[in-house]
């Protein structure tokens, strides 16, 4: 008998760090389960990922790159993933530049359809080619369930909401209150920007289902929610990051390369008590004024804990007077990483005992499978309704007290959101050991025992990958026949 072609998915992530490393994950996920995985980026992007890629084809996955050149002319060099944007202004020339690519991609998908492609929600333009020739196109969105819920229901009570400053999420499954200054557009306003989340979520509409990085029991009420309002299943099949077990997938992740200071770092994590180091990181693509980062280095400073702090490169001030003597005075006890950490890796290590963090989504799933506490901090996008989910549904950590977030391109004019003075005293709160705190880090091991569970086999992200190739190759079947036929 013939032996059966596997299962062809074909991935293409937005090229931004919070979404493109989940998704080769995801891809790599799908390969160690028989299917032959491609994603498809730009020659930055690959040349972050080719390493990873090779050690998973290197057990013999059936996983590969397929390279595209990137529409260079609306940038200047090199600014092909969100984080490498020397400028948030050149945000808009990103989102055309990322348009530009349809007619590669097309090609690509015309020279040997896939039986699925699994997309970036917000790569609106993969759709015409994917209705066309019948491929079913499954959504990443690079989020969890309990925020699109969030969005969902704002978007459609908008008019009971209305312009009020707080209110309570309409119809959720838990009580969630929002102010307005919380609110993802707030952050990210403009017409184009409205443009740009409106077109995603319309092609939406034409998406099979959703893939969800994610896990039953971290949003449980969620994927259900999702479903009933949208008729769309979400399907849960993470948290992704728990397929990086061996340490050099853990401290390559997101750049293929080891962080030059990861020896530093885990030399100091190796020398600090269990559970003592919290590590403090905002993501990617954060930006804080100057007058924010001297704040958090004050509060970080004088509160005697040890930390290891990640700025990002080209932060303002991290290269200033002032973060020298910073650093200095804190030698010893708290470590500054300028520029990109081995996350993974830093959050799985004993001596870690929290995280202070912008509640990106991929951070919180990461922390959550870490089984480690977050001391949150949103500051952008839909942070604010995934630091309600940590703090209030799933209760695994606790809010410094952030009650307006960083507007995307005005970052200058947010100044001083939390004082110095307030993050040492949560900071000493965080790692200290009153109840309330000791409950949130038992909730949070438990989480992370369940989050280990889902993907183990047997586990509920475990079956749902099953499941999920079973629904791409019906559908495409499906296809196949009514081509027959016709
Ligand atoms: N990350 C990392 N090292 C860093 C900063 C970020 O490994 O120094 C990774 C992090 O582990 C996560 C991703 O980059 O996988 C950031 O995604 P997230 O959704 O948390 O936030 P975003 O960057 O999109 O705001």
């Amino acid at each position: 008998m013939a032996k059966q072609k596997p299962l062809q998915i074909l991935f293409f992530p937005l090229p931004s760090p919070g979404h493109i490393i989940p998704m080769i994950d995801l891809a790599k996920l799908f390969a160690s389960r028989g299917a032959q995985s491609t994603i498809i980026l730009t020659p930055l992007n690959a040349s972050r990922f080719n390493s990873t890629i090779a050690r998973s084809q290197s057990l013999n996955h059936r996983i590969k790159l397929h390279v595209i050149p990137f529409p260079s002319s609306l940038l200047p060099p090199n600014c092909e993933s969100t984080d490498t944007l020397p400028d948030r202004s050149l945000s808009e020339s990103f989102s055309q530049a990322l348009s530009l690519m349809q007619p590669e991609f097309d090609q690509v998908v015309r020279s040997e359809p896939p039986d699925a492609i699994v997309s970036d929600l917000l790569l609106s333009w993969i759709a015409p080619v994917a209705n066309e020739l019948n491929i079913p196109r499954y959504a990443f969105p690079g989020t969890g369930c309990f925020p699109l819920s969030v969005e969902l229901s704002i978007l459609m009570n908008r008019a009971q909401i209305g312009s009020v400053d707080e209110f309570i999420v309409p119809g959720l499954p838990n009580k969630v209150y929002l102010t307005r200054f919380k609110l993802a557009e707030t952050t990210l306003p403009g017409e184009k920007s409205k443009e740009f989340f409106d077109r995603a979520r319309k092609v939406n509409l034409s998406t099979v289902d959703l893939v969800v990085n994610s896990f039953s029991d971290l949003e449980p009420a969620y994927a259900e929610y999702y479903q009933r309002v949208m008729g769309k299943r979400a399907w849960m099949v993470g948290p992704v990051s728990l397929c990086n077990q061996e340490p050099s997938d853990m401290v390559e992740r997101g750049r293929g390369v080891i962080p030059p200071e990861a020896g530093q770092i885990f030399q100091f994590l190796d020398n600090k008590p269990t559970g003592s180091v919290l590590y403090v990181c905002f993501g990617s693509l954060c930006q804080f004024p100057l007058a924010q980062l001297k704040e958090i280095g004050f509060g970080l400073g004088t509160s005697n804990v040890p930390f290891i702090w990640v700025i990002r490169e080209g932060q303002g001030g991290s290269h200033e007077e002032w973060m020298e003597d910073f650093e200095k005075s804190v030698d010893g006890r708290g470590m500054v990483v300028k520029g990109w950490a081995p996350q993974v890796g830093i959050l799985s290590h004993m001596a870690v005992g929290g995280f202070m963090t912008h509640c990106g989504w991929g951070s919180v799933t990461e922390t959550v499978s870490a089984g480690v506490p977050m001391l949150t901090w949103p500051l952008f996008a839909e942070q604010f309704y995934n630091e309600i989910l940590v703090t209030e549904v799933a209760q695994v950590g606790l809010k410094i007290g952030a009650e307006v977030g960083f507007v995307w391109n005005q970052v200058e004019k947010g100044g001083v959101v939390v004082s110095g003075e307030k993050i040492k005293e949560k900071v000493i709160w965080f790692m200290g050991n009153e109840k309330q705190v000791e409950e949130v880090r038992k909730r949070a091991k438990m989480l992370g025992e369940r989050a280990r569970q889902a993907v183990g086999i047997e586990g509920s992200s475990y079956k749902n990958i099953q499941l999920l190739m079973e629904d791409m190759k019906q559908r495409s079947w499906r296809v196949s026949i009514k081509k027959e036929l016709a």
